[in-house]
């Protein structure tokens, strides 16, 4: 099984992350279109490309991996080999990987991998996204469900190897609420990152 159909874009911005942190509330705050069919965890496994405007630039959510109840291991595995083969094969046109994590839980499961000794999946999407130079920014979601922001956002950056405060990254760490329609700090730094491309014809898609 792998990734078929990509439409043939020059720029693109892919949304990574595990199963049920929001990637599709996220994705219809970025574009005002949802992408319901079939978004049962682990059905949808093929990337979702929001590509219907003139210009050559996409949206594309990529399948969510790890746990998913009632998907077994090996097919999750597969799906997360497919989204690295699919960033990789990619990588030259994406202009930004957003990892979308959900801010009230990712530090419990990041600790719970490493305790057992894993490299926890954000810990690990985060590494490789930096190692192919598809600079990645964070999107930590849910902050609505959130009190303790600030000392969430550290524990983030203490994870993924930013020197806290969390505040000297905002060119990366993200807080979002997509449910609330909370999105501001993400497409700020998304425009920023357009500019920095030199591709300002993009700015309209994230206003
Ligand atoms: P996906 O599997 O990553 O595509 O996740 P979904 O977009 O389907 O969202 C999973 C669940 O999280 C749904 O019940 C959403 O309503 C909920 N959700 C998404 N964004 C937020 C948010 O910002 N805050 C809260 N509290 N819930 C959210």
């Amino acid at each position: 099984m792998s990734f078929e159909n990509r439409p043939d874009r020059d720029a693109e911005v892919v949304l990574v992350g595990r199963s049920n942190v929001g990637k599709s509330t996220l994705m219809r705050e970025l574009t005002g279109h949802s992408f319901d069919t079939g978004r049962k965890p682990g059905v949808t496994r093929q990337p979702n490309h929001y590509d219907w405007a003139g210009t050559d630039f996409m949206f594309t959510d990529l399948p969510g991996f790890g746990f998913m109840s009632g998907v077994e291991a090996d097919h999750r595995e597969q799906i997360k080999t497919n989204v690295v083969r699919y960033i990789e094969e990619n990588a030259e046109n994406i202009l930004a990987g957003i990892l979308v994590v959900d801010g009230k839980a990712v530090i419990d499961i990041i600790d719970r991998h490493e305790q057992r000794g894993n490299i926890p999946h954000d810990v690990e999407m985060f590494q490789f996204l930096q190692e192919v130079d598809v600079d990645p920014i964070v999107a930590v979601n849910k902050m609505d469900k959130v009190d303790d922001e600030d000392e969430r956002l550290d524990d983030l950056c203490d994870r993924l190897g930013l020197y806290p405060p969390w505040q000297q990254w905002q060119e990366i760490i993200c807080p979002i609420s997509a449910k609330r329609g909370n999105i501001d700090s993400l497409e700020a730094v998304l425009r920023d990152r357009f500019h920095e491309a030199k591709r300002d014809e993009l700015l309209q898609f994230v206003s």
